[in-house]
């Protein structure tokens, strides 16, 4: 028996079968899940479909239920932060800012205009463009953060008018089936349906004719499978996928002032967040002086469980992600590549490996190729800066990057030359509710957040009225 229920047609509703769950902190199964079967997922989806039709009436409506549903997770952090920081490994503090982060994220989407434009209004005939929803989303997340991103798909889809049937990571469904729990009073029925259950689910989601839309979060190779389920059924799509974000330091920085934010830049979330610096260029003059200071943060960084107050860097989240990056270190030390910090995984259980800093690797190791989503990053030289735009840009990933320099008209002009969705100068990982968020190349198709994310949740339609009947 699972000890959360999924959310259907605002009903609570119990798995026939249920799955564990893993506290990555100590490896142990520590909660079980309901496993939805097909039936529960095509009651679901009819729950959703039944509910559109009301649910598109009345902006007004909707916009009220997204303020209530913002205030419902305030009043309940305190209960959710908990789950969240054992299903997912993050400290407490940081699943905190991860649900205040979700509830302004629907205060301000509940702000967001649909827009209605007239292209012409003149004696003979009125031309609008209006907005649509699609009807049933079928919204897809990972296990990185699940309630801050299954939220970015809850509150534009539901603003435009569309109805919800959302699933998350098997890794982390607790606090996903706790939002719907929350949510119930603060929606009607079938709006927001929060179902359950392993990859099979996904791929059900996706090939389901009640779908119109997909929202999907999650790594690219599996984005090309949504794409691929989409294609039969023309369903449209917004995929939000990996990245191997390039961050390139100036020769003008000082490396003491810019090493806090990089670090945190590429270790937050234990390297788990899909915009992380994931490769590091620097200057050759300048590598000794910031890999010092980088190794000084490294090493003063306290490594352990979330629930512990001090914590300030938690587990992988899986056994399968642990596995991956530790072969991904093996790979660079065997390519000679130095870890100046890390290296090892730590001891014991729980799948803790500690921030892990690699000098002397180039384009053609795998920890430069590929995307990591963890904490080894690889600090690689240039000579000059084209060069290193270059490389940043030689790759099929495109979702965002960042230059540092203490001349900002200088660094503006590199950020701007970076291929991908997001470019920021001085910083990483500022990521706001008002831009739009999204991925060039195979980091994804389409965007999230401010009116862009919203308008990708609505279809266009052109009302054209001859003002003459004759
Ligand atoms: P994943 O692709 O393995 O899984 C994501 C979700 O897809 C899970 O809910 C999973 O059950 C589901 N799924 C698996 N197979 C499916 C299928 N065939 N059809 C439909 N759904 C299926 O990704 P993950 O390991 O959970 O997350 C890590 C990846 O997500 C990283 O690559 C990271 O960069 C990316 N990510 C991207 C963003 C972004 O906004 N661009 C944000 C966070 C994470």
């Amino acid at each position: 028996m699972s000890d959360f229920t999924m959310t259907i047609d605002g009903n609570s509703i119990a798995g026939e079968h249920s799955f564990g769950v893993i506290n990555p902190a100590s490896g142990a199964v520590f909660a079980q899940a309901p496993e939805c079967s097909r039936a529960q997922l095509d009651a679901a989806m009819d729950a959703a479909a039944r509910a559109f039709r009301s649910w598109k009436q009345d902006v007004g409506a909707r916009r009220a239920a997204l303020v209530a549903c913002a205030d419902a997770i305030k009043e309940r952090i305190g209960e959710l932060a908990p789950i969240l920081t054992q299903e997912q490994g993050k400290p407490l503090a940081r699943a905190t800012e991860e649900l205040i982060g979700a509830a302004v994220w629907l205060q301000y989407t509940a702000s967001l205009a649909i827009p209605l434009e007239v292209v012409q209004d003149d004696a003979k005939v009125r031309i609008e463009v209006r907005r649509r929803p699609y009807g049933v989303v079928g919204a897809i997340t990972p296990w990185n953060f699940p309630v801050l991103l299954g939220v970015w798909k809850i509150a534009p889809a539901l603003l435009a008018g569309n109805t919800l049937v959302l699933k998350p990571s098997p890794y982390t469904p607790l606090s996903t089936l706790k939002l719907g729990e929350i949510l119930r009073d603060a929606l009607p029925a079938g709006v927001l349906n929060v179902v359950s259950g392993n990859d099979q689910l996904g791929a059900w989601i996706t090939a389901h004719p009640a779908v119109r839309k997909v929202s999907f979060t999650g790594s690219v190779a599996t984005g090309k499978k949504v794409a691929a389920a989409c294609a039969p059924d023309l369903k449209r799509m917004t995929l939000e996928l990996g990245g191997n974000d390039a961050a390139i330091v100036l020769d003008d920085v000082d490396p003491q002032q810019v090493a806090e934010k990089l670090f945190w830049g590429a270790f937050a979330n234990t390297g788990q967040i899909c915009g992380a610096i994931k490769r590091l260029y620097v200057p050759e003059r300048l590598e000794q002086p910031i890999v010092a200071a980088l190794a000084a943060i490294a090493k003063g960084v306290k490594v352990g469980d979330g629930m512990q107050s001090d914590t300030q860097l938690g587990p992988l989240n899986n056994k399968m992600q642990f596995d991956r990056v530790n072969e991904l270190v093996a790979d660079a030390k065997k390519a000679g590549g130095r870890c100046v910090t890390g290296g090892a995984p730590r001891p014991g259980a729980g799948y803790f490996i500690p921030p892990t800093l690699v000098t002397g690797l180039a384009e053609g190791s795998r920890l430069v190729d590929e995307e990591q989503f963890g904490p080894a990053l690889p600090i690689v030289t240039y000579r000059d800066v084209a060069d290193a735009v270059a490389r940043a840009n030689g790759t099929m990933y495109g979702l965002s990057g960042s230059v540092w320099s203490s001349n900002l008209a200088r660094a503006t002009e590199v950020a701007g030359q970076l291929e991908c969705g997001t470019a920021w100068v001085n910083q990483h990982l500022a990521i706001v509710p008002n831009a739009p968020f999204g991925g060039a190349k195979w980091s994804g198709i389409g965007v999230e957040n401010g009116p862009w994310g919203l308008l990708g949740f609505t279809e266009l339609q052109t009302v054209n009225i001859a003002k003459d009947p004759a």
